[in-house]
């Protein structure tokens, strides 16, 4: 059995501000420890559960979080982008499960912690064939399109109740409990990477269960911006539609390609607006 890891990093037990989740932000040292903390009980589970290989993806912001000398000497790591996949690079080597692991909430979900999707400032909101997706949706759709089943999602209770939603079989483990975008009431850590090790563990004993997340073609990507301005600069890309003064659309029946559009509209808001590309 081989197993994909998407790491994150809003969703880990004890995250709750941006000041914990930007590269040379006060708590980010810390954080990345955390997080480096639940990726290593993500791997134990999986081995625990007889994995002979497992690619952890590291997926959030600049996408060069993790610690390696202190992860788990039997996992290997994609490190760095761009990279066409995004969040779910290495997914296409023949996996046969993967794990959403520190997740978060779509944008403008609930008050989930740090909601956002994608890129926290100016995305407002983004749907595929009319339903809100987070990135939880987006990445488990790209998941479905190889035909790899969502074995396991962590984060707060407000992406555990995206991911019941939209996954019906897949495990969750809720970690902490939002407040506010910017408050969390947590497990402590060590707790938080217990749950996780026995949830991956036996959500991959059951994996046959777990069926791959489908959506059926086209996919309609439509995008809610903040600013008429950024809507304004995407319709200039071959393909993209403007639906609303703030929002565009781009229809496709190849997912890879919508996933991919997405990423590349976010570097037109990025550009546009002379703001950091910092997301995910
Ligand atoms: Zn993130």
């Amino acid at each position: 059995m081989k197993v994909h890891i998407s790491m994150d990093m809003e969703g880990v037990a004890g995250v709750a501000a941006g000041a914990d989740t930007t590269l040379g932000a006060p708590h980010y040292e810390y954080c990345r420890r955390l997080m480096t903390g639940e990726c290593n009980a993500a791997i134990a589970g999986c081995f625990d559960a007889g994995a002979a290989e497992v690619v952890v993806n590291d997926s959030h912001g600049t996408m060069l979080n993790l610690l390696q000398e202190e992860l788990d000497e039997r996992a290997r790591v994609v490190r760095g982008r761009p990279k066409p996949l995004g969040m779910m690079q290495a997914l296409d080597r023949g996996m046969d499960a993967t794990l959403f692991i520190g997740y978060h909430a779509a944008a403008g979900h609930g008050d989930g912690v740090l909601n956002h999707t994608m890129r926290g400032r100016d995305l407002l909101r983004v749907s595929l064939n009319g339903e809100m997706a987070g990135e939880l949706r987006l990445n488990a759709a790209m998941a479905g399109w190889h035909g790899v089943p969502v074995a396991l999602v962590s984060g707060d209770d407000v992406v555990c109740r995206e991911a019941r939603e939209t996954l019906p079989g897949t495990g969750v483990v809720e970690v902490k409990e939002a407040i506010d975008k910017y408050t969390a009431l947590s497990l402590h850590p060590g707790r938080a990477r217990q749950a996780i090790r026995q949830g991956a563990a036996s959500a991959l004993e059951r994996l046959a269960e777990i069926r791959p997340y489908r959506v059926d073609p086209p996919f309609a990507l439509r995008i809610e911006w903040s600013s008429t301005s950024i809507a304004s600069w995407c319709e200039g890309v071959p393909g993209v539609k403007r639906v609303s003064p703030r929002e565009v659309e781009y229809v496709s029946s190849d997912y890879p390609e919508v996933y991919r559009l997405l990423r590349v509209l976010l570097m037109v808001a990025s550009a546009s607006t002379g703001t950091p590309h910092s997301y995910d």
